[in-house]
């Protein structure tokens, strides 16, 4: 590997505290540094304060859902580049659609695949 996970800051928005959980543990063992958020406003907030590497967004969340948060994180100049991909129950065509339109740059449907995700995410850091 060419980069430093360590240095990687990953936020992880999701409003459900077992996924949370599973993808805070799974991250910690792969060295990246972790930020929690658990809805859209607290995810945009943080965002803007800590500028994180990547953001896992999960879609369905009360107060601010993910895609409404993905999209003030896109048009936003401090925020706009970071690499949003979404955490989805489910992907029908017209799903992936919306997550497109959101700004998110990928999606992941649940249950979360350990090894589909880990890879997602280390496209986006070995272009860099
Ligand atoms: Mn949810």
């Amino acid at each position: 590997m060419t980069w430093n996970q360590k240095e990687k800051v990953i936020l992880i928005v999701e409003d459900d505290h077992k996924s949370l959980k599973l993808i805070r543990d799974l991250l910690t063992l792969s060295e990246y540094t972790i930020l929690e958020a658990t809805n859209g406003k607290q995810a945009v907030k943080i965002s803007r304060k800590e500028r994180p590497d990547l953001i896992l967004m999960d879609i369905q969340m009360s107060v601010m859902d993910g895609l409404e948060a993905t999209r003030i994180l896109k048009t936003n100049e401090k925020t706009k580049n970071i690499p949003v991909i979404a955490l989805t129950a489910y992907a029908m065509e017209k799903d992936e659609k919306r997550i497109r339109e959101a700004g998110c740059d990928d999606y992941i449907t649940k249950p979360i695949n350990i090894s589909e995700l880990l890879k997602t995410m280390e496209a986006y850091f070995c272009d860099n």
